[in-house]
């Protein structure tokens, strides 16, 4: 693949901006990637693994004669990052950002970015993993992946052609969404069942005997909770960022333990084994889709 991007900036080169910047390499699609970040450690292990080139001490540094800028910081940094790198930018320079609300990085990218906001493109890739860090980057992480964009009226066609160069240079797939309709949709698949698997863990972590619950627990907790394992920074900036939407989903999950609860205090196992039918015959064709 030609080179088509010269210069990226990876702001945040944890899990997923060390992931793009490997990606990009491997692809051949990225000529240097220069890495900004605020912790020391994480970006000389990030330059001695390759997954960039070039370690930026401050901002200017970083974003002058970059061609595209990629934002992977947790949502709650956004705001400060955009509002330093404003006056760097150049005329053609795309912005870009992981982050996995998108109202609110599309409202901090009006507010702060409002010169340039035909070059700023809201995206959100659907992968990840519990661990973080430039150690935790992959080359194939996007592979055959879903990554939303959520493009305002107001940004250029031009860029959201360069962004979906960039991710289809990871191996990834495209979708476009409102960021209404994207907060909306990941609230209930993504932010609700990190929720419940830190509520879980914390819950039973306080008990007298949870070391005991722990020495019993096994593949369904696992299974369960592995998403807890994720960074606490992270996930209580998306929590904030997509508080309402996350609240109503929150209702609507304690109206149905309600219903639960209802039936088990009923002892009407028909009710239960109805929503636990109706459960796994829904959960079977997403599985293998
Ligand atoms: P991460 O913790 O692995 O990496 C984030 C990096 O940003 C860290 O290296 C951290 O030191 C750096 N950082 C934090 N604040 C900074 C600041 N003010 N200035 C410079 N650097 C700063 O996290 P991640 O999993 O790569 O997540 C990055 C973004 O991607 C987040 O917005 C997250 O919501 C989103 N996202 C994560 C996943 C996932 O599964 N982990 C999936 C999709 C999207």
């Amino acid at each position: 693949m030609p080179v088509f991007i010269q210069k990226l900036a990876v702001l945040g080169v944890g899990l997923i901006g060390g992931s793009v910047a490997l990606a990009l390499k491997q692809a051949g699609a990225v000529g240097e990637v220069v890495g900004y970040g605020r912790s020391q450690a994480n970006l000389d292990n990030a330059c001695s693994l390759g997954v960039i080139d070039h370690i930026a001490t401050n901002l200017a540094a970083a974003v002058q004669g970059a061609d595209a800028i990629l934002l992977a910081v947790p949502v709650g940094q956004m705001a400060a990052l955009m509002q330093a790198i404003a006056p760097y930018l150049g005329a053609d320079t795309l912005v870009t950002d992981a982050g996995s609300t998108k109202q609110d990085v599309a409202a901090l990218m009006t507010q702060h970015l409002p010169a340039h906001l035909p070059n700023c493109v809201p995206a959100h890739p659907i992968a990840g993993a519990e661990a973080s860090g430039a150690s935790a980057a992959r080359a194939d992480l996007f592979v055959g992946k879903n990554v939303v964009l959520t493009p305002s009226s107001a940004t250029s066609p031009a860029a959201v052609a360069r962004v979906s160069a960039l991710w289809q240079a990871c191996g990834a797939k495209l979708s476009n969404m409102t960021a209404v309709e994207h907060d909306a949709v990941f609230a209930a698949v993504s932010h609700l069942p990190h929720l419940l698997a830190y509520a879980l863990v914390d819950m039973l972590a306080q008990r007298d005997n949870a070391e005991t619950l722990f020495n019993f627990a096994a593949s369904g907790f696992r299974d369960f909770t592995r998403i807890a394992a994720s960074s606490p920074e992270m996930w209580r900036d998306i929590a904030l960022a997509n508080r309402d939407a996350l609240l109503a989903e929150l209702a609507h999950y304690q109206t149905h333990l309600q219903h639960l609860q209802a039936a088990l205090s009923a002892a009407d196992g028909a009710a239960l084994e109805a929503v636990f039918r109706r459960a796994q015959a829904a959960r079977a064709p997403w599985l293998a889709a």
